[in-house]
């Protein structure tokens, strides 16, 4: 069973592939940013202090992200064996205590999904998606300030992944097809995957790219 971690910056695709993998795969998809928009949307006192983080695109504190997202690791992992986990862990505290907690509950990470487009393809998806779904946080200079951020606290992660050999890097700048017909031969080469798999069920591929969200 898959458990991957999808590492990208924002617009690169990894909703829309964790979406897909997860329904290839039967592994659970946890976004920490759904879930984070979940609590801002039952309006919490938790959910307005995400919102503050959020909203300009800053990151939330870790000791917040993990309170949320250990649970729903540990009880997805126990549902279906594996997980899709996107959008966390996105900084080096958050990767080693990741590693940590995979460790001690055997459920250690087996590949590190990195997509990349050029930073102004990454813009205008994220352009496009604001005016499909409105989120908060799609607004030009909010975008640029995520960019940023990924820059700073995300991308140290690519070469510490890229270290344990479990890192695949992905080129999304082309049809959405020929990024899943890679992927899939990429986790199939390594054994992640049976052969064969992501033949039969175009159309869920297909909900799945078109699903909203994050990207
Ligand atoms: P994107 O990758 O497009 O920015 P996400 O839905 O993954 O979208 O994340 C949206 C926001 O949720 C981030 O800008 C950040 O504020 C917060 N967030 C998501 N995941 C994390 C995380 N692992 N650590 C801290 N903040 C997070």
């Amino acid at each position: 069973m898959v458990r991957v971690i999808m590492l990208s910056p924002p617009g690169a695709g990894k909703g829309t592939h964790s979406r897909w993998l997860t329904l290839q795969t039967g592994a659970a998809h946890i976004s920490s940013g759904d879930l984070l928009r979940e609590e801002v949307a039952r309006g919490s006192d938790l959910g307005r202090q995400v919102a503050t983080y959020t909203e300009r695109g800053d990151l939330v504190p870790d000791e917040l992200i993990f309170s949320i997202l250990a649970p729903a690791v540990v009880s997805a992992a126990r549902d279906t064996g594996g997980y899709v986990l996107d959008g966390f862990p996105r900084t080096m505290a958050q990767a080693l205590r990741a590693a940590q907690f995979g460790a001690d509950l055997a459920l250690t990470s087996n590949a590190v999904i990195y997509l990349t487009a050029p930073e102004e393809e990454l813009v205008s998806r994220l352009l496009d998606r604001a005016e499909r779904d409105g989120r908060a946080d799609d607004t030009l200079s909010v975008i640029r300030h995520r960019l940023a951020v990924f820059a700073k606290e995300t991308a140290p992660l690519i070469d510490y992944y890229r270290g344990r050999g479990i890192l695949m890097e992905l080129s999304t700048d082309r049809p959405e097809a020929d990024v899943r017909a890679d992927l899939l031969n990429r986790l199939q080469a390594r054994g992640l995957m049976r052969p064969g798999a992501g033949e039969s069920t175009p159309h869920h591929a297909e909900q799945a790219g078109t699903t909203p969200g994050n990207s």
